[in-house]
């Protein structure tokens, strides 16, 4: 018995008299303890992006999410890399009410898509998350099928920010999508508050979901979301609901008629479909191709999309002054001293802002 436990080499053995390393990796609780683990190089992430590595493209999309200067030093790195293999996408914005069915079309929308040998990213913009606390897409059971899709990809909205901070996060997103070999681009928004402009000015295409007869002729839905569209499509159009569908179909025609003509040429669309039973979903993608065909002919399409980029450009200095100036230290202080004084009528608060301003920029 002796002889047998001598024998036993064993890699845990303890040789005494010898320095034994530490069990842990040293490097790895390092980077365990720096949060550093899951974090590569450069050119790892654009490869894996590049190569449509869907984790690398995950991970890098949560650096462009992120608020740590560092992850979003990494990420603009990435996004500089991927810009040149970008733009060969369209890119559809998709909004309606709450239970108009956007979930629902973009998942019958998307099976159509994937059939035809599309690759889609599907993205959203929920700045308000009024919805299911966070963001829209982060319902797991919505877009069951298209999730589970090889060939989809839907990324949940960003958690709630400025609208601002959203929007640049999601046209980031593209770009990476974009990057990643995704042809069509679905941002899905909730067609209640500001994030349709938002959206409008990140997308070729602006599709608008509405109901028939859902009580209030336009459902809530703002005047001027309807001038950005490009195609209304009246959604449910099946069962007893076709007919009252035909029906709204020509008031939205004849409503589409009183505005101005758009910046295009092209003359906006009404169709109706059925997420449901998919009639009318090819009808809507169709009207899409059109849409693209003819703007790129007349040039609006390419247009559209440098008129974008400048107007990115200067959104992203706006964001980023607005950033630094309330992440400023002094900023910080000031403002809670001179919140004071406005309280006791020390001074007024256009003073007051004007002194901020000039403080932060003679110290730049
Ligand atoms: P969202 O809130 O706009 O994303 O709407 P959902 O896609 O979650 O749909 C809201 C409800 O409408 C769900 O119960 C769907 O099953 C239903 N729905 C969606 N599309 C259709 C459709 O084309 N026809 C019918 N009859 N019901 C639909």
């Amino acid at each position: 018995m002796d002889e047998i436990k001598n024998d036993f080499k064993s890699a845990l053995k303890v040789q005494e008299g010898i320095d034994q390393p530490s069990v842990i990796n040293p490097h790895l609780s390092k980077a365990i303890k720096t949060g550093k683990k899951n974090i590569l190089t450069v050119n790892e992430y654009v490869d894996g992006i590049l190569n449509s590595n869907r984790t690398i493209l995950s991970k890098a999309i949560t650096l462009i999410e992120s608020s740590l200067s560092e992850h979003q030093h990494l990420a603009q790195q990435i996004i500089a890399q991927c810009l040149p293999m970008t733009g060969n996408s369209i890119r559809i914005g998709i909004t309606g009410v709450p239970g108009v069915g956007k979930s629902t079309f973009i998942e019958a929308l998307g099976k159509h898509l994937t059939a035809n040998n599309h690759k889609l990213a599907v993205l959203a913009i929920d700045p308000s998350s009024e919805r299911s606390k966070g963001s829209i897409l982060g319902d797991k059971t919505r877009m069951e099928a298209l999730a589970t899709d090889e060939n989809a990809y839907i990324r949940p909205s960003p958690s709630a920010g400025s609208l601002g901070g959203v929007a640049r996060k999601t046209r980031e997103t593209i770009i990476l999508c974009e990057a990643a070999g995704f042809d069509v681009i679905f941002v899905e928004t909730v067609g209640v508050g500001q994030s349709e402009t938002a959206v409008h000015g990140m997308v070729d295409f602006f599709l608008l979901l509405m109901l028939a007869n859902a009580g209030d002729e336009l459902q809530g839905i703002k005047r001027g979301i309807m001038e950005m569209a490009d195609a209304i499509a009246i959604n449910k159009a099946d069962g007893e609901n076709k007919k009252m569908a035909t029906v709204a179909m020509s008031q939205y025609k004849n409503a589409l008629h009183l505005f101005p003509p758009t910046d295009s040429g092209w003359i906006p669309e009404v169709t109706m479909c059925s997420a449901y039973t998919h009639d009318g979903i090819d009808n809507v993608w169709k009207i899409i191709t059109d849409y693209c065909d003819f703007t790129k002919n007349n040039t609006y399409f390419i247009a559209k999309r440098q008129h974008q980029a400048t107007k990115i450009m200067l959104e992203t200095v706006n964001e980023s002054l607005k950033d630094r100036f309330y992440a400023d230290e002094s900023i910080k202080q000031l403002i809670t001293k001179y919140q004071q004084d406005i309280l006791e009528d020390r001074i007024s608060s256009y003073v007051a802002a004007q002194l901020l301003l000039d403080n932060y920029f003679k110290e730049k």
